[in-house]
Parts: C-alpha cells; sequence; structure tokens
C-alpha cells in the first residue's frame, strides 16, 4: 500500500504515438465523434490504439462530450449536454468499419436530461455495427438509465454481446466517488434486469485506493454475483486534477492479484481482469470473451486463453 501523490513505479505508461493512433484520431474526427479514450485522458491509449497486436481498440462514447451528472472521480465534463446527432449510430458503425475492429466497446455519458436516458440511441448504435457486421463483438458500458428498466430492456433487445455497468466502489463511498444520481441498489438493479430478461453475459468494474476496506470489497462480489455479473475487474483510481477526489492509496500490483484470485476461485467469476491499468475496457477481459463468444470456449479454457496471450 502507498499513500499520498507520488505515483508508485508500477503506474508507468506510454504515450500516444504513431501512425495508427493518428489513424484512428482522424478517422473519428472526420465523424465527429468521441471516445472516452480522450475525454478521460485514459492511461492506456498509446497502447490500445498503437494495434500492435491486432486491429487495436477504442471506446466510442455516445451521446456528446458532456454528462448530465459529475461523479468525482470522473474527467468528462459536466453539463451544457447538446442535442442527440441522429447520425452518430451510422458515423460509429462507419468508423468501425474504416478503422477495421472485430470488438467494439460502446459507452456513454449520462443524459438524464432525456425522457428515455438516450436508451433508445444507444440501441441503435448497436444496430447499426451489427447490421454492417453480426460478426463484430459489441460490448456495451451502460448508465444506470435512473433504474428504469423499460430503458435497460432496449440495450437488451438490441443483443450486444456483453452488456457492462460500473459499480465503481463499495456501497459505504459510492457518494462521494459517484454522483449524487447513482448509487449502489440501483447499480445492482441494472444486473438483474438483464440477468432476468436474457443470458447476455454482465460486466462490472471497481476503482481501488479511493478508501474501501477489503470486508467491504469482498461483500461487494457477493452482491455482484447474486445479480449474475459474470466479468468483473478491478484497477487503480487515479486522479485526473487536484479538483477531483483524492487518491486514498496505491495499491500493491499482488493486492490486485489476490482479488482475481478470490473473485474467480471464491466466487466463481467468469473470468476476472485485475492490476493497477485496467480499465472498463482495457485488457478487461476481451480476450477472454473473445474466446468465449467467438471461439466457443469453455469459461475455463477461455480464461486460460486469455492469459496466455497477456490478458490481466
Ligand atoms: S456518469 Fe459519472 S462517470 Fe459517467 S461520464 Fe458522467 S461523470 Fe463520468
Amino acid at each position: 500500500m502507498q499513500r499520498g501523490r507520488r505515483k508508485p513505479d508500477w503506474l508507468k505508461s506510454r504515450p500516444p504515438s504513431g501512425s495508427r493512433f493518428t489513424e484512428i484520431k482522424s478517422t473519428l474526427r472526420d465523424r465527429d465523434l468521441h471516445t472516452v479514450c480522450e475525454e478521460a485522458n485514459c492511461p492506456n491509449m498509446g497502447e490500445c490504439w498503437s494495434g500492435e497486436d491486432g486491429p487495436g481498440t477504442a471506446t466510442f462514447m455516445l451521446m456528446g462530450d458532456r454528462c448530465s451528472r459529475g461523479c468525482n472521480f470522473c474527467d468528462v465534463e459536466t453539463g451544457g449536454m447538446e442535442p442527440l446527432d441522429p447520425d452518430e449510430p451510422a458515423n460509429v458503425a462507419d468508423a468501425v468499419a474504416e478503422i477495421g475492429l472485430d470488438y467494439v466497446v460502446l459507452t456513454s455519458v449520462d443524459r438524464d436530461d432525456l425522457a428515455d436516458g438516450g436508451s433508445a440511441h444507444f440501441a441503435e448504435t448497436i444496430r447499426a455495427i451489427k447490421r454492417r457486421d453480426p460478426e463484430i463483438i459489441v460490448e456495451t458500458l451502460i448508465p444506470d438509465f435512473q433504474g428504469d428498466p423499460e430503458a435497460i430492456d432496449r440495450i437488451v433487445d438490441a443483443e450486444p454481446d456483453v452488456i457492462a455497468h460500473n459499480v465503481e466502489t463499495v456501497e459505504r463511498l459510492q457518494w462521494p466517488v459517484r454522483d449524487r444520481r447513482a448509487n449502489y441498489e440501483q447499480s445492482l438493479a441494472v444486473f438483474d434486469r438483464v440477468d432476468r430478461e436474457s443470458d447476455i453475459h454482465t460486466k462490472t468494474s471497481l476503482m481501488l485506493g479511493v478508501g474501501e476496506y477489503d470486508h467491504e470489497v469482498y461483500r461487494t462480489l457477493g452482491d455482484l454475483r447474486e445479480v449474475g455479473v459474470d466479468v468483473v475487474t478491478f484497477g487503480q483510481y487515479l486522479q485526473p486534477s487536484r479538483s477531483h477526489l483524492d487518491v486514498f492509496e496505491y495499491v500493491h500490483p499482488d493486492v490486485f492479484k489476490t482479488w482475481r484470485r478470490v473473485a474467480e476461485e471464491e466466487f466463481d467469476f467468469l473470468y476476472c481482469a485485475s492490476g493497477a491499468m485496467v480499465r472498463s475496457s482495457y485488457k478487461a477481459g476481451e480476450l477472454f470473451v473473445e474466446a468465449l463468444l467467438r471461439e466457443g470456449r469453455s469459461p475455463e479454457d477461455a480464461r486460460r486463453h486469455a492469459r496466455a496471450a497477456g490478458g490481466d
């Protein structure tokens, strides 16, 4: 454990560079598309966009770059949301084809200002990608839509391959980590709804280093399994700016390994990606999901395959 501000050595990432990075950036700008990679200043962009081991990956952020909420750990701008761009679903599908992605992660800002929370727009983007190529794996990282079951059903009906939603931290720390409109029970209810309505794999992410206790993380894993969550990731919280939540501690890599073992061996999660640099969509199980869904491997075999291929 390491308190205070100096980042430990294990938190190193390389800056984005190279022709592939520039290509992806221009494709996105040409179509006025946003990525959470850029909006949240993700430390892994350099690696993800380089595409050294494959077409690369990018997480498209739908419905603009301004969120209706203001979580204290997040670098995305709050307020001043623009009307939805009706061309965005088709533009995302075009960009996916142009970049040559075979695994796409779609996320969005929260749009509590819209009657359906933007769920119809989100669902149409899934459909637009699948219409272009049904073989593309689409992982969605959705908002809680304020717990609206119809909004969640719209996403389920669009049949993405994975539905993720981030519970972010343990129940006691929901506030001040997350916006007050988010809460633990509401996030668990998202998974419960997907689990009741479909066989779609579900996934969530927890940040470590915001002040959680081990027994709280343990309990959270139990609660997540109760609502059918299959995949969980653990990553280190990193402070985007001094005006954001302080880092309580830099969690040692051995602790991340322990949580991976606990999640898979004690709670039977199908897969757990756990490491300081792991983010919702960075090395966060894609290799496992591909092995499971595209290659039809058993969960155990898919896990072995993902680990052998460098998955955290
Ligand atoms: S809901 Fe919170 S975490 Fe998500 S984009 Fe908005 S401010 Fe960031």
